[in-house]
Formats: C-alpha cells, structure tokens, sequence
C-alpha cells in the first residue's frame, strides 16, 4: 500500500453532500476507472460512509474514511480534508453536525438575495438538487440556476452570483482550523489542507495557514487535485517537501456532466513524497 504509484482518490463528493452520483455510483465508477484506494469525502456529513466502505468492498476497492470539513480561517473558506479517521467518533459526528447546521438559513436568505436581483424561487429550486436535507450547498443553487436558463454551467453561476461580492453570496462562519484539525486527528485520521491553490492567499496568509495547520497537529496537504493545474502540483509538492507533509491526491469528483477530472484519473504524486496513505496503512479497510 506504500507506493506513491498506486492509484488512490481520496476526494470526491455523493449525493450526500453535493456530487450527483450515489456512493454505489461512485464506487463502480472508482473500480472502472482503476482506482485501488478510494475515499469518499462529502462536504461536513459522513452519512455516506458506510454505503461508500460497503460498496467499496463489493467492487474490490481498499477504502478510508473520509469527509471534507469547511472551515473559516482568515475569514475565508478554506476545506480541510480528513482520511482514515474513526467515523463512529461522537467528537466529530456532533462537530461536523453543527458545522453544517447554518446551511439552511444560509440557503434562505441566498434566495432572497438572488429574489432582490429578479431571480425568483430559488430557494425550492435548489432544494430539487439536494440529496440531504442537512446539506444545501451553493452547488445545489448553481444547478438550479442553470437549469433555468440564467447562466450556462455551474462555473458562470459561481462567477455572477455565487462568490464574494456578487448578489448571491452570503457569508457564513464554519468550524475553525484547530477544531476541525483536531477533531480529525484524536479519531486516529489525518488532516489533509484540500486544494491550497484555490484560495488566493497571499503568501503571508498560506504561511499561517500552514504554521497553524502543522501546530494543530495537521499532517498532509493535497498537491495532485482535479482542481490544481500541474504548476500547482509542483508548487504544493515543494509545500509538502518544506513544510514535511505527506501528500494527498484526489479528484474532487462531483459529477459527470459538472467535474473535469474523472475518479482514478490523476497524475502520480512525485515519488520523492511521503503518501498520505503511509501514515494510515493501519486504517485501511
Ligand atoms: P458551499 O459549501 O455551499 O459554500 O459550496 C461550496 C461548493 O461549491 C464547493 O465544494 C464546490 O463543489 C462548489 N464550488 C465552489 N466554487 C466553485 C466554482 N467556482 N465553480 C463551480 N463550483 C464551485
Ligand atoms: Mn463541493
Ligand atoms: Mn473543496
Ligand atoms: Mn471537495
């Protein structure tokens, strides 16, 4: 399970937060693909994961426990991936529980938002996409909008309407750095820093972030993502290399129609890395 060559995805959505595949879906979609280890990491929610562990064994795959964590650091968003970490830990079931807790109002007063710049029932048109009562996300909204026209893909959405600045974003306050670190490592996982390239921090802020991530106890950082171009990969290889990460590798997959990057289909990381699945070849499943 060591080698940096083996083909593991280690990020990815279900129903159960915003993807649009179920954990079955993505399992058989995984094993097509040719992944060997796989986790299903669904934004703040581990309702998926034992369909995902079963579904993963039925189709061959080695599987970690997995969710991405929304944190607010900075005051800005940033996702914490967690692997391998005990999913039956009550820490982190009542920590991710009430980090998605805001989720609704959050949606509702999007929706009059995007009802003050004329686009109307947004509300229950996002709900249409949403597997998960407890998880309406901007992606759901993104669907929606799309659907009825005003923008073409998920991608335009974020940019007009969606993002910092534009008529539909409202700002929310996740869990921090420290608790979702924390909560991730003390049930015997890792804490992997998800996409850093999509932050746009300056280089002082992604300094903190990292100081205060390893502080915490953080261990990982994903340097080969769907959403990092190959410079990204090379400039978080070197991250991992000065900082002493392991590294992660995951496709962020969420949908066929919507995800550029397929389950499994990855550059390798850097052979000179320390995989994040070494530091976790006793929680494997
Ligand atoms: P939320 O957790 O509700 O704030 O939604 C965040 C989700 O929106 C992310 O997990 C992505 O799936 C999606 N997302 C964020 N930015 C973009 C973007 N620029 N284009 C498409 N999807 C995005
Ligand atoms: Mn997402
Ligand atoms: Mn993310
Ligand atoms: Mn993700």
């Amino acid at each position: 399970m060591g080698s940096v060559t083996l083909n593991a995805d280690l990020h990815c959505h279900s129903v159960v937060s915003d993807g649009t595949l179920s954990p079955e879906q993505l399992a058989a979609r995984a094993a097509g693909n040719g992944v060997e280890l796989w986790s299903l990491t669904d934004h703040d929610e581990l309702g998926g994961q034992e369909r995902a562990r079963t579904a993963a064994q039925a189709n061959g795959l080695r599987y970690l426990t997995g969710c991405e964590i929304s944190v607010t650091y900075l005051d800005r968003t940033v996702h914490i991936v967690g692997l391998g970490f005990d999913a039956d830990d009550d820490t982190i079931r009542q920590g991710l529980r009430a980090t998605r807790g805001g989720r609704e109002l959050r949606a509702r007063e999007m929706a009059e938002q995007l009802a003050k710049v004329g686009i109307h029932g947004a509300y229950d048109g996002a709900l249409r996409y949403v597997g998960n009562p407890e998880l309406i996300s901007r992606t759901h909204f993104a669907r929606f909008l799309v659907e009825s026209g005003v923008c073409r893909d998920t991608g335009e959405v974020f940019r007009r309407y969606l993002t910092e600045g534009k008529p539909g974003f409202v700002p929310h306050r996740w869990a921090t750095l420290k608790d979702a670190v924390t909560w991730i490592t003390r049930a015997g996982g890792q804490a992997v820093i998800a996409h850093p390239a999509r932050y746009g921090f300056s280089a002082n802020e992604e300094f903190a972030l990292f100081t205060d991530f390893k502080g915490h106890g953080g261990g990982a950082v994903e340097v080969v993502t769907g959403s990092h171009s190959a410079a990204d990969a090379e400039r978080y290889a070197d991250a991992a290399r000065e900082w002493g990460l392991a590294a992660s590798r995951g496709s962020d997959f969420h949908s066929p129609d919507e995800s550029h990057t397929d389950l499994g289909r990855l550059p390798d990381l850097p052979r000179d890395l320390r995989p994040v699945w070494d530091l976790l070849a006793d929680r494997i499943q």
